[in-house]
């Protein structure tokens, strides 16, 4: 017997019909063995694995339909076509058996060519069923791929992947993602395969009853023909009203959730070109979809962890009254610039920045507006920065600014501009003016010999003490 021949089990407690059967199906080119019970057939499917399965239903030891229940209550012999046999009355026993999970069902006695014609029937589907469930593995594969591509992108990136690879796959000339929730009016269209720098389009559900259904029944809809299908009765209407010409063919709709919530559908759509869809591209689609949301939802947790986690870095490096950079964080900073500066030999400025007769203004103006003079002059300081300047409130009323690659010359005509602006910027906006001047003292590192952060802030510090003590006002080193 050719090894490829399929192999068919029949089970039967018929002695002679079981003889007959092993005759006609052999004589037919099959491999068959026949067994009197289904005492043992669980272990003989095990180690035999046929294509086919011929089940009795009336049988002494264990019937055919509680076998049939066993059989298919799991994943294992979920694709083992199962053809019944019996002299049952046929509605109760059909009804009972298809309902069970059995391909199909044959009253005895029967006619020996319904019986080969069945049986080739089943195990052609059996096959196709294998082919397709083969490819969507191989594809599945692929997606693992893509599942680790993708946990370095953001959502959006993902999404019009994720359409790219789903329309190139199934070689469909249109695969869009919609965002939408059942019952709601307008869909947001967040990524299309055939438009790359598609971004956010909304469009009204009620042009796309495809949509709204895979949305209400949370299901895959699979439309062969947008031309005949009933479901597009009314939109054809429409369509026709408005002398519409559709292009579209087919369309499969594949609802997705994202972390428990209906998030929206993938909506794949061919031509009059391409090749109408069926049922297994549905499947394929599913199984691709399926794979890539977990993958959707791996970058949204990061994203939202690192976006959680970046919020309480700057919280946690931020100034509240003033928005600056704290000292600790300058200090980090200042550590990390050093370094750079003395590996690649580069200079780097630290500046101190005091409020002149600070203490005054509190007294006079209250705290309040002491608060105000301090946010303004760090507003100042900010604006005045360069973009790779660190800006920080050191404490109380002292700022400090971190300049890398800065010289002692930059520094001064910097600093310079700083005390200026700051002396001429009036605080209040009553009548009454509100002037405060700065002191600010210079520490510049050219490169050379290692000096800690420390070291630096003491030496600005020192030189902030010499400006005081020369009048305020002005810029030391
Ligand atoms: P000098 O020119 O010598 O720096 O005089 P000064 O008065 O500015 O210096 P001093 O160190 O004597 O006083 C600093 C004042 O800054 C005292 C404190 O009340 C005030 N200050 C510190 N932090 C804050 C703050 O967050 N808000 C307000 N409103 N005042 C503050
Ligand atoms: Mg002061
Ligand atoms: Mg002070």
């Amino acid at each position: 017997m050719a090894s490829d021949a399929a192999k068919i089990f029949v089970v039967d407690d018929d002695e002679a019909l079981l003889q007959t059967l092993g005759w006609i199906l052999t004589d037919k080119g099959y491999d068959v063995t026949t067994l009197a019970d289904g005492v043992d057939l669980l272990a003989r499917l095990e180690s035999d694995r046929p294509d086919l399965l011929l089940l009795d239903i009336l049988m002494p030891k264990i019937d055919g339909l509680e076998l049939l229940e066993q059989l298919k209550s799991g994943d294992r012999w979920r694709d083992l076509p199962v053809l019944m046999l019996s002299s049952m009355p046929p509605e109760d026993a059909t009804v009972r058996a298809l309902g069970l999970g059995a391909t199909d069902y044959i009253a005895k006695p029967f006619k020996v060519r319904e019986l080969l014609a069945r049986v080739d029937a089943r195990l052609r589907q059996a096959h196709e069923l294998r082919r397709v469930r083969e490819e969507v593995k191989s594809r599945a594969e692929m997606v693992d791929i893509l599942r680790e591509v993708t946990d370095s992108l953001k959502p959006d990136e993902i999404y019009h992947l994720l359409t790219r690879r789903v329309s190139r796959a199934l070689q469909l000339s249109k695969c869009s993602m919609v965002s939408a929730q059942p019952g709601s009016d307008m869909g947001l269209v967040v990524a299309a395969a055939e438009n790359p720098m598609l971004r956010n389009l909304e469009i009204p559900l009620s042009k796309y009853p495809e949509l709204r259904k895979a949305l209400l029944s949370q299901r895959t809809v699979l439309v062969t023909d947008v031309h005949t299908d009933p479901l597009y009765e009314e939109t054809r209407r429409q369509w026709a009203e408005q002398g519409i010409s559709v292009r579209t063919r087919s369309a499969i709709v594949v609802p997705f959730s994202l972390r428990g919530e209906q998030a929206g559908v993938f909506f794949l759509r061919t031509t009059q070109d391409d090749a109408p869809l069926s049922a297994e591209d549905a499947s394929f689609a599913e199984a691709v979809i399926h794979a890539a949301v977990n993958a959707i939802e791996r970058a949204y947790d990061l994203e939202a962890a690192k976006t959680d986690r970046a919020r309480f870095q700057t919280l946690a490096n931020t100034d509240p009254l003033t928005g600056c950079v704290n000292r600790r964080a300058m200090v980090e900073r200042l550590e990390r610039e050093l370094d750079r500066a003395q590996r690649y030999r580069h200079s780097l400025t630290v500046m101190m920045i005091d409020l002149d007769w600070f203490k005054r203004i509190n007294d006079t103006r209250g705290h309040l507006v002491g608060d105000a003079v301090l946010r303004q002059l760090a507003e100042i300081l900010l604006d005045e920065a360069r973009s790779v300047d660190v800006v920080a409130r050191y404490g109380g009323e002292e700022f400090t600014i971190i300049l890398p690659d800065t010289d002692l010359d930059g520094a001064v005509i910097f600093a310079e501009r700083l005390r200026e602006r700051a002396a001429k910027y009036d605080h209040t906006p009553t009548a009454d003016p509100l002037m405060v001047t700065v002191s600010i003292g210079i520490a510049t590192y050219s490169g050379d010999q290692k000096v800690s952060a420390e070291t630096m802030i003491e030496r600005a510090d020192a030189a902030l003490y010499r400006a005081k003590k020369g009048g305020r006002n002005q810029v030391q080193q």
